[in-house]
């Protein structure tokens, strides 16, 4: 049997995880926060809200998505093997749609009309018009111009979806700015409304319901990996953006001590400002978007500018169970650059035929830099958070040439 050492469940009441968490939003917030707070405790424990949400895991996303081990890769670096968690065969292609439909289902039984929020790159947005399609809402996604001019395609496909997207025209007509608009946009009518936050960040109760909904990642993955293994693994590894794929895969071995974490955050093109988004690696205590966690800011606290080559995870914070799992060291928060991550994109794809998502490349890269360093009884689980197919013409585009491509 393996050793377990049970964590204090966690948040606590008012949101914490340790320092990190809480509610950082203005007064008239707050019983709108509690009001989501009591729905999502009450639905949490109902079996009927329990058994939709897991019939719609099955046979709409197609859960329980496989593990699957690299045969092939782990052959050729020699040493640990290699095995992925496969949410990029989620309908929609990535994990987003675990927590998408948990949220709108919520705000279906809360008895809101229309679930909105903003989207970067667009991933959320579709994961979201895909979720509110089907529960039967209506769906605003604000969106800068900026990013509605260069996701193209996710603009198109929210719109099909019936989707409401709106263009955001202020300051640098990007994320932040989206952001903003979402946020006014929700506080004019919280009653008929429901803000869906699309990582495990957010005022108190988000990063926990977020969590909840991805944890049957890792509770999928436990089961699937001892019958194929009967072990469990001895490492797991993710990306984090704001860290939902991560604490998704994580939440349901927490306890087994003996198995490591390591969480990936993209270094870029180089630790100088704005050249990357690792904020457990650089950053500091802080408070963002309502909660308080480890953040890349300036002397003021405002955040500074992020980049990655995975646009889904450039956010200058991250998840507040994340900046608490670093501080009692559960879990080892480590960088991949964009050019490991371009490395680990082509790799997966021309030793497995599996074309990752950027982001989860970062993942990827990791465990092929972990891999020579174990015996090849030692086992590594990576959480394949999403398919790359949204990110082929740009890859194509910008190193096509270097990798063969065109
Ligand atoms: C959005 C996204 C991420 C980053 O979000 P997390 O909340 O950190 O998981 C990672 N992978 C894919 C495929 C995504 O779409």
């Amino acid at each position: 049997m393996h050793r377990a050492r049970k964590l204090e469940p966690l948040p606590d009441r008012d949101g914490y995880f340790g320092q990190y968490g809480g509610r950082f939003v203005p007064d008239p917030l707050i019983p709108i926060l509690d009001e989501i707070t009591a729905a999502y405790l009450h639905f949490k424990d109902d079996p009927n809200f329990q058994r939709e949400l897991r019939d719609l895991y099955r046979d709409y996303v197609g859960r329980p998505s496989p593990v699957y081990f690299c045969r092939n890769l782990s052959a050729k670096l020699g040493g640990g093997r290699i095995y992925l968690k496969r949410e990029d065969l989620n309908h929609t292609g990535a994990h987003k749609i675990n927590h998408c439909l948990g949220e709108a289902l919520l705000a279906k039984k809360m008895g809101k009309k229309k679930i909105i929020a903003e989207t970067g790159a667009g991933q959320h947005g579709v994961a979201l018009a895909t979720a509110a399609a089907l529960v039967g809402l209506e769906c605003d996604i604000y969106m800068g111009e900026v990013d509605v001019e260069k996701e193209h395609p996710n603009v198109v496909r929210m719109k099909i979806l019936g989707t409401n997207v709106i263009p955001v025209c202020d300051g640098l007509k990007t994320l932040k700015e989206a952001v903003d608009a979402a946020f006014e946009g929700y506080v004019k009518d919280p009653v008929n409304q429901f803000y869906a936050i699309g990582s495990v960040v957010g005022p108190h109760p988000f990063p926990m319901m977020v969590r909840d909904f991805q944890k049957i990642v890792g509770e999928e993955a436990k089961e699937q990996f001892l019958g194929m293994t009967g072990r469990l693994p001895n490492n797991l590894v993710a990306c984090v953006g704001g860290g939902s794929n991560a604490i998704g895969l994580f939440t349901a071995f927490l306890d087994d001590i003996a198995v490591k974490m390591y969480g990936v955050e993209p270094s870029g093109v180089g630790f100088n400002a704005g050249g990357h988004a690792a904020t457990l690696t650089l950053g500091t205590p802080g408070v963002i978007h309502g909660f308080k966690c480890y953040l890349l800011q300036d002397s003021e606290g405002r955040p500074l500018p992020v980049y990655s080559i995975a646009s889904g995870l450039d956010y200058p914070g991250v998840g507040p169970q994340h900046s608490y799992l670093k501080d009692i060291k559960r879990v080892q928060y480590v960088t991949i650059s964009d050019s490991d991550t371009l490395d680990a994109f082509f790799e997966l794809s021309r030793t497995e035929g599996i074309i990752p998502a950027l982001e989860s490349a970062h993942a990827v890269a990791y465990a092929m830099k972990l891999a020579p360093r174990l015996t090849s009884n030692e086992t590594i689980l990576v959480n394949l958070s999403g398919r790359g197919d949204k990110d082929i013409d740009y890859v194509a585009r910008k190193y096509g040439q270097e990798y063969g491509v065109e």
